[in-house]
C-alpha cells in the first residue's frame, strides 16, 4: 500500500485527535501585550512534522516544545546525527543528501507525516514551504498545512498574479508590464513607456534567479532571451515581465499575519537593504529614516493586500523604496522569513508558535494598535561562505565555536563545535540577533557580539559584518539594496 493510500484508508485519516493541549486561559508577553490562547483549544495539534532542516527545524522544534506538542524532524542522510535532530522527539530519515532526493521529495515527507503520525506539518522556509502543490496535497492527506491555504499561495507565489492582486488592493507597485511578456515588441515599446533602465523578472522567480537589468534595446533584448532561459531551468516556468528599475533601492517588509476567521494585522516592517547578490546580510526593525507615515502607509497597505488575496497565517509583503520613499510592492513570501525573529523581539509575538496556533484554527484576538514596536532589533546571518572569494560557500568542520551572548543578544542555530556544515544546502549556519532600547544601543551591542564570536574551520560572513556595523553609512541608516556591490572591496572595508 503507499502511503498516500494508507492515509486515505486510516479511519479518521490523520485528522485532528480532540485532545486537550493548551490549558493557559491568558499570558502577558514581557511589553504587556495580551497574547491570546485559548483555554482548552479543541483542535490543538499534539504532533507536527517538521519538514525542513538546520536552523529553521530546530526553531520550530523549540516552538513545539514551548506550546507542549511533540515534534517529528526529518532528515537526510548528510544530516543523519546532527545533534539538533535529537532535541525532536523523533526523527525519520528520509533520503539521500540531494535537496531534490529528499527535502523536496513530497510522498518521503508525506510518508514521514504518516509514520510519525502527526496532525500538522510545518514547512519552514525554502524546500517546499511555498510550494502549493504540496500544501494541496497535505489537505488531501487530511494533515494541516502550517501556512497559507494551498489557492492563496498560489494566487501570491506567482509575481504577476500578486502584482494584480496589490492593484486591486490599491496597493502602490512597480510601473511596468500589467502582467506577462507576449513577445519582444511588447516589451520594447513598455521599456521606451516607463524608461531605461528595466528590470526583466521571473514570474516564478527567487533568489534572484531569472533576473536582468535592461539599459537599452540591445540589452533588453538579450536579457529577455537569458531571464526565460535561467527561469524556464530553475522553475520550469519561463514567464517574464518587466519593471521600472528603481534606482538604488531600500529593501523593507512587512511581517503579516491573519488567522482563519478575518483577522488581519501587520508586525510593522523590517528593512533589509544590506544585500550581496539579491540576498539579505542583515535585517532590522523598525527602518531606520522611514518617515512614520510612510511605514503606516505601507503597513497598511500589507494589510489589504493579504485580506484582498484571502491570505492566512505568517507572511511578508515585500516593498521597495525609492529616494522620496515612494514605496512599491515586489512580492509576497508566503511562509516563514529567515529574519522573523527581529519582528518577534519588537513585537513581543512569538511568530513560529503563533503560526502553529493559527493553523490549529485559534483566532487573533488582538488591536493593531496594541501591537508594539519596542526597541531597535537587528539580525546578522552567519553564513559559511567566503566574503573575500565571491561568497563562495565554505562548508566543512566547524573546529572552534564560542558563541556571544549577555544582555540583549539571541543566537539562532542548529551548529556547535564539532559539527560539519554539509555542501549540499544553503549556507546559512546562524542567526545572531540583538534587542536593544535604540538603534544606536543596538549597534554597539552587535559590535560586541561580533567581536566576541569566533568561529574556526570553516569560513564565516563574520569578518565583513564586523566591518559593516564600523561602516559609517550603515550606522547612519544610509544603504541601499546595492550598498555592499557598490562600495565594498572585500579585502579591508569599504572601497
Ligand atoms: P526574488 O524573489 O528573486 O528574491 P524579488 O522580487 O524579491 O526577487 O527581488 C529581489 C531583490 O532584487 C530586491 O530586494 C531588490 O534588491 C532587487 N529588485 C527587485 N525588483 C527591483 C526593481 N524593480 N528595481 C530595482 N531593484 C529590484
Amino acid at each position: 500500500m503507499s502511503p498516500l493510500t494508507a492515509l486515505h484508508s486510516r479511519p479518521g485519516g490523520l485528522g485532528c485527535s480532540g485532545e486537550t493541549l493548551c490549558n493557559t486561559v491568558l499570558a502577558l508577553n514581557p511589553i504587556g501585550l495580551q497574547v491570546a490562547l485559548s483555554k482548552n483549544s479543541e483542535k490543538m495539534f499534539q504532533r507536527i512534522l517538521v519538514a525542513n532542516r538546520g536552523e529553521i527545524a530546530l526553531r520550530v522544534i523549540r516552538a513545539c516544545r514551548d506550546l507542549g506538542i511533540q515534534s517529528v524532524a526529518v532528515f537526510s542522510q548528510a544530516d543523519r546525527g546532527a545533534h539538533y535532530l535529537t532535541l525532536a522527539d523523533e526523527a525519520i530519515c528520509i533520503g539521500p543528501p540531494a535537496a531534490a532526493d529528499s527535502y523536496l521529495m513530497i510522498n518521503r515527507i508525506i510518508s514521514a507525516a504518516e509514520i510519525g503520525n502527526v496532525q500538522a506539518i510545518h514547512p519552514g522556509y525554502g524546500f517546499l514551504s511555498e510550494n502549493s502543490h504540496f500544501a494541496e496535497v497535505c489537505r488531501t492527506c487530511k494533515i494541516e498545512f502550517i501556512g497559507p491555504s494551498h489557492e492563496a499561495m498560489a494566487k501570491l507565489g506567482d509575481k504577476v498574479s500578486a502584482k494584480l492582486i496589490a492593484k486591486e488592493a490599491n496597493v502602490p507597485t512597480v510601473p511596468g508590464s500589467d502582467g506577462l511578456l507576449t513577445d519582444e515588441n511588447e516589451a520594447i515599446r513598455i521599456a521606451a513607456q516607463i524608461g531605461y533602465p528595466v528590470l526583466i523578472k521571473a514570474t516564478a522567480g527567487g533568489g534572484g534567479k531569472g533576473m536582468r537589468i535592461g539599459t537599452d534595446e540591445a540589452s533588453l533584448k538579450t536579457g529577455l532571451k537569458s531571464a526565460a532561459l535561467e527561469a524556464e531551468s530553475a522553475f520550469k516556468n519561463g514567464g517574464v515581465y518587466l519593471e521600472k528599475y528603481i534606482a538604488r533601492p531600500r529593501h523593507v517588509e512587512v511581517q503579516v499575519i491573519a488567522d482563519l476567521h478575518g483577522n488581519a494585522f501587520h508586525l510593522w516592517e523590517r528593512d533589509c537593504s544590506l544585500q550581496r547578490r539579491h540576498q539579505k546580510l542583515v535585517e532590522e526593525s523598525p527602518a531606520p529614516n522611514l518617515p512614520q507615515k510612510v511605514r503606516e502607509a505601507m503597513c497598511a497597505a500589507a494589510v489589504r493586500l493579504v485580506k484582498t488575496a484571502g491570505y492566512t497565517n505568517a507572511g511578508t509583503c515585500e516593498f521597495l523604496v525609492d529616494a522620496d520613499h515612494n514605496f512599491y510592492f515586489i512580492e509576497v513570501n508566503a511562509r516563514i522569513q529567515v529574519e522573523h525573529p527581529v519582528s518577534e523581539l519588537v513585537t513581543g509575538i512569538d511568530l513560529v508558535q503563533q503560526q502553529i496556533r493559527i493553523a490549529s484554527g485559534e483566532p487573533l484576538t488582538w488591536k493593531q494598535k496594541s501591537i508594539p514596536c519596542s526597541g531597535s532589533a537587528i539580525e546578522v546571518r552567519i553564513n559559511a561562505e567566503d566574503p573575500a572569494n565571491n561568497f563562495r560557500g565554505s562548508p566543512g568542520k566547524i573546529t572552534k565555536l564560542r558563541v556571544p551572548g549577555g544582555p540583549g543578544v539571541r543566537w539562532d542555530s542548529h551548529v556547535h563545535e564539532g559539527y560539519s556544515v554539509p555542501p549540499y544546502y544553503d549556507s546559512l549556519i546562524g542567526k545572531l540577533i540583538v534587542h536593544r532600547p535604540t538603534r544606536a544601543e543596538s549597534i554597539a551591542t552587535m559590535r560586541r557580539a561580533l567581536a566576541e564570536f569566533c568561529v574556526e574551520g570553516i569560513k564565516t560572513t563574520i569578518p565583513l559584518l564586523r566591518e559593516i556595523f564600523e561602516n559609517q553609512d550603515f550606522i547612519d541608516g544610509n544603504v541601499d539594496t546595492t550598498y555592499i556591490e557598490r562600495t565594498w572591496s572585500f579585502t579591508g572595508g569599504a572601497k
